[in-house]
């Protein structure tokens, strides 16, 4: 018989820090989903209006998806066997590439493992040590990540702040560097949208690169969900845009959109791109049927913004804050219920699942200290219904917990 063997000294520091969350209330166990991602569902055993994906437009089981991954399963096995740069481009990676880039309505497009990998790998590929990185205080994880790696100088500006933006540009306005705007499309943890259009005036003002990162914003913003750039009207003025295959998209992948020198740089250069393995054909598959859907079936994305408006709507005549006051203004699906401590966000979250509501606390260090929320987001395939339903749960379970009185 075998015992697995537990935390030696030489770990030690990691139980402390684990010790120090469960302390401070915010250690979390991974809840388990036992059947579809889908408006309802099962996790832990428990059936729950599932307010946590980031399943936009549930495409996450569309029969549509299913059979293309099948089918390309079928005919082209489970794996790609390679790097990209090696032996792993199959046709349909390629395909899959061209039909984002005909979509987005640019030269190029290139694919990555996930959205973390295409911005990081992307970021820390143009610049080098000698660049700046103007970036949004809010920016997503994977930009400080691609940021740090680059060794470029990294200058933060306030939350969407262009102004702010502008006076760091001015400071380094001589130097001889290159620089480079970054924004998210949709900030992940407030959805509110960032000033794309004013950065991008900025950035032609002052000869900077252009990058946006549309990981919430894509199959949401814009014109059959093409994103920021459409939703702002700034197209040929952003050199570098972001998306994800894995939230809206209902997959798994990053991909970069841009001219064909960028990409060609990036295959050259990114190094997820260069040292980590393809999709499975299955993946691609899925994504060249999922952008069909946004072409051939725009009422789910018509759906999920009528869901959105309603369920605010609702959450704030409840009495709820649901940001704009001490935090962001949430304009998108995403729609934070602001709690501010952490302990007690992440037992109304507990809560809300024992009666019924999958929603997400999310604390410090995701979260500025003291702007813990619990996080929801709406999809297209919530009937009214469950809308409802959800909106009852909330509110009683927070009159009794006492977050309202
Ligand atoms: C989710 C997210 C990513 C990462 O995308 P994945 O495809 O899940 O790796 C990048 N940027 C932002 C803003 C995100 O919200």
């Amino acid at each position: 018989m075998t015992t697995s063997i537990g935390t030696r000294p030489q770990l030690a520091h990691l139980t402390a820090q684990i010790d120090d969350l469960k302390q401070r209330g915010t250690f979390f166990k991974l809840r388990v989903l036992e059947d579809e991602q889908a408006p309802v569902c099962t996790y832990d055993g428990r059936r729950v209006i599932n307010l946590a994906s980031n399943n936009y437009l549930g495409l996450c089981n569309h029969p549509k998806l299913r059979e293309a991954a099948i089918a390309a399963t079928v005919k082209y096995g489970v794996g790609s066997g390679a790097v990209r740069t090696i032996a792993g481009t199959m046709r349909i990676h390629m395909e899959l590439e061209e039909k984002i880039a005909a979509f987005k309505n640019v030269e190029a497009c290139v694919v990555f493992q996930s959205g973390f990998t295409a911005n990081a790998g992307t970021v820390s590929s143009i610049l080098g040590k000698e660049d700046f990185i103007l970036s949004d205080e809010l920016n997503h994880a994977s930009i400080i990540d691609g940021a740090r790696l680059s060794r470029a100088k990294i200058k933060v500006f306030r939350h969407k702040d262009v102004e702010h933006a502008e006076e760091l540009l001015k400071e380094i306005e001589n130097e001889p560097g290159r620089k480079l705007i970054i924004t998210d499309g949709v900030f992940s943890m407030d959805g509110d949208i960032g000033p794309v259009d004013k950065l991008a005036v900025l950035a032609e003002k002052y000869g900077a690169i252009m990058m946006v990162d549309d990981a919430h914003a894509s199959g949401v913003l814009g014109r059959n969900g093409r994103g920021s750039v459409d939703h702002f009207g700034v197209h040929g003025k952003v050199d570098v845009q972001v998306g994800t295959l894995s939230k809206a998209i209902a997959s798994l992948g990053g991909y970069v959109c841009g001219s064909r020198d960028l990409i060609d740089y990036l295959y050259h250069r990114a190094r997820p791109f260069l040292f980590s393995t393809s999709h499975p054909p299955s993946v691609a598959a899925t994504c060249i049927a999922a952008f069909d859907l946004l072409e051939s079936e725009p009422e789910r994305i018509e759906r999920l913004w009528a869901n959105t408006w309603y369920f605010k709507e609702q959450l704030t005549s409840a009495g709820f804050d649901v940001g704009g006051v001490t935090t962001p203004k949430s304009e998108t699906p995403i729609t934070p219920i602001i709690l501010g401590d952490g302990r007690k966000t992440m037992d109304f979250s507990k809560a809300l699942f024992e009666a019924g509501v999958m929603a997400t606390g999310i604390a410090f260090p995701t979260v500025p200290e003291g702007k813990a929320r619990v996080r929801t987001i709406m999809t297209s395939e919530h009937t009214r219904a469950e809308i409802d339903q959800a909106l009852e749960t909330i509110t009683v379970v927070a009159k009794r917990t006492g977050v309202l009185s």
